[in-house]
C-alpha cells in the first residue's frame, strides 16, 4: 500500500453511494480535514463563539504512519489550550534526548533541559480535541463526509457541497470561510487551481510497526554498511521503523522476500532480530511511503483558505509537520476570530492573505531545511551504489553528521520568538 492509496481508500468508497437527499446548513466557517490543524482549528473556534463546521472523510479517526512526535513548543501550546492535563491521561512518552546514530557513534541532535517532545498517537488526540469542541453548541462535526466542491457567491468561496456515508445525502454548507486542513492530497487545494509545490527526494520509506517497545528510544536514524532506519518509537508495547530505499526500488525489494527484508533491517538493528521474525511476516503490514515536501504557490482565495500539510507538505524528516499545522491553526484563531464576530459575507483574500503573511518566512524555512535533509539523505543512500566500499564508511559519516548538524539548526518555527501563542483573550469562557 502506498501512502496516497492508505490516505484515500475510504474516500473510493464513497464514490461508489448512490446520492439520495440534499441538506442545507449554515456557519461561519467549514473546516475541511480533522487533522491536528482542522481539530485543533475546529476546537478554538467552537469555544470562541464562532459556528463552526467540521468535516471528516474517514468514518473514524483512526490513521496510521501519521506524525506521533509533538515537539517543543507543542506541549507549551497544549497547555495554553487547557488540554495538557488531559492529554498526559492519554498514552504517551516523553522524550528529551534524541540521536543520529552512524557506525555505532552516536550525534546528538537534541538534548532538552526542561522542554521535551511528546510521543503520541494521534488518533486518542483527535478524539479529545473533537470531545472538547463537542461542549460548544457552536461545533458540528460529521465524519465520514467528503468534500466534493465549492458553493460561490459572486466568484468568492461561499461553502461546500460534500458526500455524507453511508447514507450518500448531499450536504450544501455555506459559510464566511472555507478552511482547506485537508492534509498532502488535498482536495480543497486541487479544486481551487492552487499548486501544491510538492518536491520529491530520490528516497522511499517503507514503514512497519512491531508491537513492542522500541529498540531505542533516543535513536532517530541509525546509519549501517546495509542501510539506514529511521525510528518513530510510540509507546512501551508498539514502536515504528521505516527502511530508506532510493526511489523506485521497492517492487525489487519485495520479490528478495520478506526474510531478506527482516535480515536487513536486524542487521542495522540487532535489538530488532527476534522480535522483527516473529511479528513482521509479509509485505502486507509495510507501507510505502515517498518523503516529499512542498510549499503551495498560495494559500489563498476569496472566502478560503488553506493551512497544515494541505498548505506545506511536511515530510517525516525532523518531526516537523505537527508543529506547523498546530501552529497555522493557532494564528488563523487568532487573528480571524474577531474579523468573524463582526460583518458578514465571505471574508475577503486580502484579510485571509495576512494568515499566510503571519505564517509563511517561518514555515518556508522549515519546509527547505527538511528538503536538504531529504536531499543530504537521499545522496547517502544513491551514494552507496557508486563509491568504492573503502571510501563509503567516511563518506557515510559526513552524511549523518550533516544531517544531525542540520537537525539541530534551531528552525525559526521552533523557537520561542516566533511561535504563535493562543491568544486568550479570544475566548469565551
Ligand atoms: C509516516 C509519517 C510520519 C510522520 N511523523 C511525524 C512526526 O513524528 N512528527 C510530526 O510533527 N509530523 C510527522 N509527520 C507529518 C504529520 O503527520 C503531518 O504534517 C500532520 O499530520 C499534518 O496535519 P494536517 O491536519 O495538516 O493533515 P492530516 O493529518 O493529513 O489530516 C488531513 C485530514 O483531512 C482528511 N481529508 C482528506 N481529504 C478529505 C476530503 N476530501 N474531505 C474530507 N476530509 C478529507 C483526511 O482524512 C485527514 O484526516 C509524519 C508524516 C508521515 C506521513
Amino acid at each position: 500500500m502506498t501512502d496516497e492509496s492508505v490516505d484515500s481508500a475510504e474516500s473510493d468508497q464513497a464514490e461508489r453511494i448512490e446520492r439520495t437527499e440534499r441538506t442545507e446548513q449554515s456557519a461561519d466557517v467549514v473546516i475541511v480535514g480533522a487533522g491536528p490543524a482542522g481539530a485543533v482549528l475546529g476546537y478554538l473556534l467552537a469555544r470562541s463563539g464562532v459556528e463552526t463546521v467540521l468535516i471528516e472523510r474517514q468514518r473514524t479517526l483512526d490513521r496510521e504512519f501519521r506524525g506521533y512526535g509533538f515537539r517543543p513548543p507543542l506541549p507549551r501550546l497544549f497547555a495554553e489550550m487547557d488540554l495538557l492535563d488531559a492529554i498526559e491521561d492519554l498514552p504517551h512518552e516523553v522524550i528529551t534526548q534524541g540521536t543520529v546514530v552512524a557506525y555505532g557513534k552516536s550525534y546528538p541532535v537534541f538534548d532538552f533541559d526542561e522542554r521535551y517532545v511528546l510521543l503520541l498517537k494521534q488518533p486518542p488526540l483527535l478524539r479529545l480535541l473533537i470531545e472538547r469542541a463537542r461542549e460548544y453548541d457552536t461545533f458540528t462535526f460529521h465524519s465520514g463526509t467528503t468534500f466534493d466542491g465549492f458553493l460561490r457567491e459572486d466568484g468568492s468561496v461561499a461553502g461546500i457541497s460534500a458526500t455524507s456515508r453511508p447514507s450518500g445525502e448531499t450536504l450544501e454548507i455555506r459559510s464566511r470561510l472555507v478552511v482547506g486542513a485537508d492534509g498532502r492530497f488535498s482536495s480543497t487545494r486541487k479544486v481551487a487551481g492552487i499548486d501544491s509545490g510538492m518536491n520529491e527526494t530520490g528516497i522511499e520509506v517503507v514503514w512497519f510497526r512491531l508491537p513492542c517497545a522500541a529498540a531505542d528510544f533516543t535513536t532517530h536514524i541509525r546509519v549501517e554498511d546495509e542501510g539506514v532506519l529511521v525510528y518513530s518509537p510510540l509507546s512501551e508495547r508498539e514502536s515504528q521503523y521505516g527502511l530508506l530505499i532510493p526511489k523506485g526500488t521497492y517492487p525489487a525489494l519485495r520479490d528478495r522476500g520478506i526474510a531478506d527484508f527482516r535480515e536487513t533491517v536486524s542487521a542495522i538493528e540487532p535489538a530488532l532480530d527476534g522480535d522483527i521474525d516473529e511479528h513482521l511476516t509479509s509485505f502486507d503490514a509495510c507501507s510505502l511511503l515517498s518523503i516529499r515536501s512542498g510549499l503551495a504557490e498560495r494559500w489563498t482565495d476569496d472566502g478560503f483558505l488553506l493551512i497544515g500539510d494541505a498548505a506545506h507538505v511536511a515530510s517525516p524528516i525532523g518531526a516537523e509537520g505537527n508543529n506547523l499545522a498546530i501552529q497555522d491553526a493557532l494564528a488563523v484563531h487568532r487573528l480571524l476570530t474577531p474579523v468573524l464576530h463582526r460583518g458578514d459575507g465571505p471574508l475577503p483574500e486580502r484579510l485571509l492573505r495576512r494568515v499566510e503573511q503571519v505564517r509563511r518566512p517561518a514555515v518556508e524555512e522549515t519546509i527547505r531545511a527538511q528538503q536538504s535533509r531529504g536531499d543530504g539523505l537521499s545522496s547517502l543512500l544513491s551514494s552507496r551504489d557508486r563509491i568504492p566500499d573503502a571510501l563509503e564508511p567516511t563518506l557515510l559519516r559526513g552524511g549523518a553528521a550533516l544531517m544531525s548538524l542540520l537537525a539541530r539548526l534551531p528552525s525559526r518555527s521552533s523557537t520561542d520568538e516566533n511561535e504563535t501563542s493562543v491568544d486568550r483573550t479570544l475566548f469565551v469562557d
